[in-house]
């Protein structure tokens, strides 16, 4: 494949969510769980554009992916986006002006073709998304992948993220500190449960079925600051794919050299080219 697609996580975990998807006719928006003035911040950082986007998608209705959306749709012309369940969710969603996208639709938005499919999560009806380009004969030529607040991989979402260039998978958290760590009993069987958060181990077992011939980098996504750490996290899941722990601890690499494993972060806004 060849890149026509960059990913800019700019902020991921349960204080806020939004990544930019640049396309070759424009940027999305995926959630958006941040102040439009530290969305605009993260972005300038890394050299991604948010005042000018095709498209807002969110993904599902809790605070940490919608947060910063009524005030972000004062200030851009963009679509917003989201599936029925999810844009009546909430008195103020209700509020907003979404176009709808059911799981077996595809839009066309900013050169890019736009797929939605389901994830469990506690919630309405949320989403997860697949971006590709396709050349002039059809055939896809970049592709990327996201999926994060799921308590398991959906058929449909195992079917929609295999062999994609970039891999953005939730890996939230790792099931032993969950077990043992602060959060109250309900929580943790919440998390862990079939609406909840997709585990390290979760992650790393889908990871060979994933990663295809395509696949450069995969991005955890959306990990716990108290139930992970970025080092567990890549270890657990370079395991899966006999990929080598670089020096930081929080990057692996496949022996090829061909797939890297890195960590999206709550803080630090990262591009994946
Ligand atoms: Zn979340
Ligand atoms: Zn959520």
């Amino acid at each position: 494949m060849e890149p026509k697609i960059h990913l800019h996580v700019l902020a991921s975990g349960s204080k806020g969510n939004a990544a930019v998807v640049e396309g070759p006719a424009g940027s999305v928006l995926i959630d958006c769980g941040l102040s439009l003035r530290e969305l605009r911040r993260r972005a300038d950082e890394l050299g991604a554009n948010v005042d000018d986007l095709e498209a807002v998608l969110v993904t599902h209705e809790h605070a940490d992916h919608t947060s910063g959306l009524r005030v972000l749709s004062n200030n851009c012309d963009g679509e917003l986006i989201a599936t029925t369940g999810t844009a009546s969710a909430r008195s103020d969603l209700l509020a907003l002006p979404f176009s709808l996208i059911s799981h077996d639709e595809t839009l066309e938005i900013a050169g890019m073709v736009v797929s939605a499919f389901p994830t469990s999560h506690d919630v309405a009806d949320p989403i997860g998304l697949l971006f590709s380009v396709a050349d002039d004969e059809g055939e896809v030529v970049d592709s990327v992948g996201w999926c994060t607040d799921t308590g398991y991989l959906t058929a449909e979402a195992l079917g929609a993220l295999r062999g994609v260039r970039i891999l953005g998978i939730e890996s939230n958290h790792d099931s032993e500190m969950l077990a043992h760590g602060p959060y109250p009993a309900f929580l943790k069987r919440r998390v862990a449960g079939e609406h909840g958060h997709l585990s390290n181990d979760q992650c790393a077992e889908a990871l060979p079925l994933l990663v295809g011939p395509d696949t450069e980098t995969v991005v955890a996504l959306h990990l716990s600051e108290k139930n992970n750490r970025p080092s567990v996290c890549i270890r657990t899941l370079a395991a899966a794919l006999d990929a080598e722990v670089m020096g930081s601890g929080v990057e692996a690499r496949t022996p090829d050299g061909r797939v890297s494993i890195v960590a999206a972060s709550q803080t630090e806004p990262l591009t994946i080219w």
